[in-house]
């Protein structure tokens, strides 16, 4: 256990995600209690951090069940605004951890989703490349390989979302909580559609209401792109897709959409019949997601489909006439091991996917599952920097660059998920909602809008999460959006 001691709250979010990452598996107890107090306490079998800061020092001081001391100091000489001065509190922070375990993060103090966000805006500024790697490596203390990596694919949103007009635009996105079956690490609000089938066509019906409400709703801007996720969207029925689709064409202006993205996701929901439908209704993107091709693993983590489906899946969508297919993996995945990727990496070649993107697991521990999940930990693999290593000299090797990135709380090993396209083919809205650079109207349960006002200030909005509750309460939720748009944002 890590007992932590705080002044005050001002900066305890940071101070329980910093120490995760270092102390990963270690629970935490925070308390608050003067640091004079608190670096005396002493205990044998747990981590003692205690904090202070205020105005013009920060002093931190971590004590090992051993009783070895590890301290750090800074003296504030200049007066910061709040975003600087937690920048050198991490730092102190980042560097007692750094002492105590013998350790340095990739992504230095970074524990927020959107590293990119930091030299994307530099970038945008025109403040220079020069600049912004200063500023990620001073500020955050993040690790050269990092930031190159941030730079690299900063630069390239950059110039995919300037030739795209992107102020004057917005996005739709529409999100299906379903899905054939419940995987063991899932984070996401999303149903099993067996047990759920009674509410489907009343969920269809309550998402039409909204799409239908969308239409009008955002008067002085260019709809550019619509992406549904979820969920699994293919796991409605063809008839409940087509339901969806026609909508959508006959609410929004499809033909002159940038791009038209549906998850397919798990190809044990894939049809041909399915396949024809999204094809036939404008999509333009399609995901098919095996996440490992080891069958072991997928048993383990509880996602019925084998496999074998997978190249199947793929074989229909080129049949159906699917020209840009992306495919997501995932590395650190409970059994496997550098091997397993290799394995997986092997037998997607075949496929040859637009694009490709690498997740790195991150684990929600809910509780029902709990018991399944710590035997999942005990499987965890512990060489998941070599994986992702693999996928991204695999990616290179086969004309993937790296176009989007994103992080999650509890993701293994600190790593990142990475999104990889060929030339031409990246998602454009994956790059949206990371840089939140327009608004991102979300429809359905537990969709979350993004409004982006003209200052660059970012209006959230979220729908419901359950099902039950959003069919019933749909007209809610548009009111909820109505508020926000009529403010100006
Ligand atoms: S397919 Fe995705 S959304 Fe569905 S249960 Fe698995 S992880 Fe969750």
């Amino acid at each position: 256990m890590i007992r932590i001691y705080l002044e005050n709250d001002s900066f305890e979010h940071d101070v329980r995600s910093l120490t995760k990452a270092f102390f990963k598996k270690e629970e935490q107890v925070v308390t608050y209690m003067p640091y004079e107090e608190a670096k005396n306490v002493t205990s044998d079998e747990d981590i003692i951090l205690a904090v202070f800061n205020d105005k013009e020092d920060i002093k931190m001081q971590l004590r090992d069940p051993s009783g070895v001391l590890h301290t750090e100091e800074f003296h504030i000489t200049e007066k910061k605004d709040r975003r600087l001065y937690k920048n050198d509190f991490k730092k102190v922070l980042y560097k007692v951890c750094v002492k105590a375990t013998g350790t340095e993060l990739p992504w230095g103090t970074l524990t927020g989703i959107r590293p990119t966000k930091v030299p994307f805006d530099f970038l945008e500024n025109g403040e220079g490349e020069e600049a912004a790697r200063r500023f990620m490596e001073d500020e955050y203390l993040c690790g050269k390989e990092k930031t190159d990596l941030s730079l690299e694919v900063a630069k390239r949103e950059l110039k995919l979302l300037s030739a795209i007009d992107y102020k004057e635009g917005y996005s739709i996105y529409i999100g299906i909580p379903f899905c054939p079956s419940i995987c063991l690490y899932c984070s996401f609000s999303s149903y099993a559609i067996g047990a759920y089938k009674n509410y489907v066509d009343k969920y269809v019906d309550a998402l039409c209401k909204e799409i239908e409400w969308a239409g009008t709703a955002i008067k002085d801007k260019v709809l550019k792109t619509i992406y549904i996720g979820g969920g699994t969207p293919s796991s409605l029925s063809a008839e409940h897709l087509e339901i969806l689709l026609k909508k959508i064409n006959e609410t929004f202006n499809v033909k002159d959409l940038l791009e038209f993205s549906v998850e397919a996701g798990r190809p044990d929901s894939i049809t041909m019949e399915k396949l024809v439908v999204l094809k036939k209704y404008g999509v333009t993107r399609i995901s098919i997601n095996p996440q490992t091709m080891n069958e072991s693993t997928l048993k383990l983590i509880g996602r019925a489909h084998t496999p074998e489906q997978v190249k199947e899946a793929y074989a229909m969508a080129r049949q159906a006439g699917h020209d840009n297919i992306n495919l997501d993996l995932i590395i650190g995945l409970p059994g496997e091991n550098a091997d397993s990727v290799a394995y997986t990496l092997r037998e997607i070649e075949p496929l040859n996917p637009e694009s490709l993107t690498v997740h790195a697991l991150a684990i929600k521990r809910a509780a029902n599952l709990k018991e399944q999940l710590d035997k999942m930990y005990a499987l965890m693999p512990t060489d998941a920097a070599k994986m992702q290593q693999l996928t991204s000299e695999y990616a290179a090797a086969h004309g993937y660059d790296p176009y989007y990135l994103y992080r999650q709380k509890n993701i293994t090993d600190n790593l990142e998920n990475i999104g990889y396209a060929k030339e031409g083919k990246e998602c454009l809205y994956n790059i949206l909602i990371m840089e939140e650079k327009h608004t991102i109207l979300a429809l359905g349960a537990g969709a979350a809008c993004k409004f982006v006002g003209a200052d660059g200030s970012v209006t959230r909005t979220e729908n419901v999460k359950s099902v039950k509750d959003y069919i019933e309460r749909v007209s809610e939720m548009i009111e909820r959006k109505e508020a926000v748009i009529r403010s100006g944002y």
